[in-house]
């Protein structure tokens, strides 16, 4: 299944397995165990959310598994099973050879940019790599036509989405502004949900010397 058919299912399944610990996997591996569901994720990077501030990223796994929810990480998917009720899939960690048995396997991985409604190739819009390519401007190749979110790809987040299409707006308008990805915010709605902006603490270190705060 895929998030659309997760929300779309009529009856909840006995157990889960999430591939991907990023923030889709997240968000549904919390409501599912939440409902009563057996929730395992499993995740191929040594840690969940990938990007997310390392601390927090560790605080938000600590809280999953304290839930219920079964955390694999540095695990690859090689394979799915299917059988009429249960599905097994197939990981490797390191060169061990491990399985779990679910009802259902949700795939939160591998989104992608979709314009296959736009007939974009018609007026010649440029793409490449499966996303709209737009200048600093969030203008394409064809003056006045303006693309932003998971279109144009990149880190698909909604905040990232909003402030790209607020640029192309404002420069649509004739202001001439380019976008700035500084310090987008992003959002994770898990509980505790964990909201940052700019550099995390590990990207702001490799720039020199850093005071950190904690506040309770
Ligand atoms: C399950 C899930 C969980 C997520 N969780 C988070 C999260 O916690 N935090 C976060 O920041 N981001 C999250 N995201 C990502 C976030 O939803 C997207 O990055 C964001 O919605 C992108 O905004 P957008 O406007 O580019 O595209 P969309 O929100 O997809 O909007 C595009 C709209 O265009 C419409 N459309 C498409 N084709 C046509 C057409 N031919 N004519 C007219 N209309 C059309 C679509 O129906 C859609 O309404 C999540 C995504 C998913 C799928």
């Amino acid at each position: 299944m895929d998030s659309n058919q997760v929300l779309a299912m009529k009856a909840l399944p006995k157990s889960v397995v999430v591939i991907g610990g990023g923030v889709i996997g997240v968000e549904f591996a919390q409501f599912l165990i939440a409902m009563g569901t057996e929730v395992t994720i499993i995740e191929m990077l040594p840690g969940l959310v990938p990007g997310v501030d390392k601390e927090i990223a560790t605080l938000l796994q600590k809280q999953l598994s304290a839930t219920g929810v079964k955390v694999v990480t540095g695990a690859a998917v090689k394979g799915i099973a299917h059988k009429k009720t249960e599905n097994t899939v197939t990981y490797t960690i390191g060169n061990k050879t491990e399985t779990v048995t679910a009802e259902k396997v949700f795939l939160t991985v591998g989104r992608k940019p979709d314009f296959s409604l736009l007939s974009i190739d018609k007026v010649g819009v440029q793409h490449e790599r499966g996303a709209i390519v737009v200048n600093e401007f969030m203008e394409t190749n064809i003056p006045g036509i303006w693309a932003a979110g998971d279109v144009v790809g990149g880190i698909m987040l909604a905040h990232l989405a909003s402030a790209e299409g607020e640029c192309a707006v404002k420069n649509i308008l004739g202001h001439r502004e380019a976008m700035s990805y500084r310090a987008v915010p992003s959002c994770i709605y898990t509980t505790p949900e964990v909201a940052s902006v700019g550099l995390t603490e590990e990207k702001a270190k490799e720039q020199g010397d850093i005071q950190v705060g904690r506040f309770p």
